[in-house]
This record gives C-alpha cells, structure tokens and sequence, in this order.
C-alpha cells in the first residue's frame, strides 16, 4: 500500500542535497523573510511558506508565488538558526508544481525555466532571444517594445550574440547532462 506522505515529507524527498535539517525544526523566527532581497515580490514570505508546508496546507503553499520569486540568493540559508536548507526547499517546491502541474496559469516562469533548460541542453550555454518568447508577451505593450528597445541597443554593443554561440566539446557535456537523474530515479 502506498505510503501517505505529508507535504513536508514530499517536498522533503525532492531537495537534490538534504544537508540541512528537517523542516519540522522550523522555529518561526523569521529570520529567512527579513533576510530576503526578493521577499516584497512574494506575496507569503519565505517563513509563511515554511509554515504551511509543515502545516501541510498543500494547496495554499502552492498557491502562493514565493519559490518563483526566490532569486535562490541563499542567505536565508546560511542565517537560518535552524539550519534549514531554505532555498533547497523553493527549488524543491517549484519542481513540485512543475511535476505535478500545480502552479498557477499565469506564472511564466515555468516555460522560462523549460526554455532555458532547452537552450541550454542544445547549446551548453544560455541564448537571450530564445528565452524572450517565454515571458516577453507578459509584459504589456509598453513593456513588450521596452525590453525588444533594450534587447536591440545591447546587440549591437555585442552584449548579447545575434546567433546562439556553443560551447566547444558539446558531445562530452550534453553525455554529462544524461548522468543527472531523472525525477523517476531520485524517487
Ligand atoms: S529562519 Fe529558519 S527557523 Fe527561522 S522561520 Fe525561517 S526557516 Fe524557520
Ligand atoms: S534564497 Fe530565495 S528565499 Fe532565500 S533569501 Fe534568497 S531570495 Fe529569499
């Protein structure tokens, strides 16, 4: 029979490095929020999140935008007194969400992640204009030509390449990438 795991116990499973301690250590002192560049674009902060996922309020934890606006800085790792791998637990959320196809419709940042996934297993690098199309429409009229604006003025100081660049030995790293475990064998 299948074992009924709580949310802390699954988000738990998909953290690729548990160093840190178990989520239940979780004091509550909110050190992670007010050490958090990214947290005023988060509408639960790094610590009500912690809270729900032991709380296993699954569905509200993943309702909220918070791991997608984690900018993964990792000092709310490095100060949590619990010892807690915080930022470990937002990139564990978000490949929750991702596998599960439980985030919101209106996030982009999903097929961002998917495209530059994309470019990257192609190219062994990252290639701007073919990340654009994942979030570039978002942004509204003005933001659409403000970025297209931007795009076109560091093209042509060469800051960002007109054709995608490769890195040189593409075989060797692409037979690299085939080592990563898939989410079947981490399981
Ligand atoms: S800093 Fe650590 S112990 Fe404090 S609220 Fe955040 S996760 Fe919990
Ligand atoms: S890793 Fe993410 S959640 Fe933690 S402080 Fe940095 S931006 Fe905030």
């Amino acid at each position: 029979m299948a074992e009924n795991l709580s949310f802390a116990q699954e988000i738990t499973n998909l953290m690729y490095s548990p160093h840190g301690s178990s989520l239940n250590t979780c004091l509550q002192c909110g050190t992670c929020s007010g050490s958090c560049p990214a947290v005023e674009f988060m509408d639960q902060t790094p610590r009500r999140l912690i809270g729900m996922i032991n709380a296993d309020l699954k569905e509200d934890a993943l309702a909220t935008n918070t791991a997608w606006a984690c900018a993964s800085c990792y000092h709310c790792t490095v100060r949590c007194p619990a010892k807690i791998d915080i930022a470990g637990v937002m990139y564990a959320v978000k490949r929750y969400a991702m596998q599960h196809k439980t985030y919101s419709e209106d996030l982009v940042n999903p097929t961002f992640y998917r495209a530059f996934k994309k470019t990257v297993d192609v190219n062994g690098r990252s290639y701007e204009p073919l990340l654009a199309p994942s979030y570039i429409f978002n942004l509204g009229v003005k933001g659409f030509f403000l970025e297209v604006q931007g795009a076109t003025k560091l093209m042509l100081k060469g800051r960002i390449p007109v054709l995608p660049s490769r890195i040189k030995d593409q075989k060797k790293f692409q037979r690299m990438i085939k080592t990563i475990p898939t989410k079947e064998e981490l399981l």
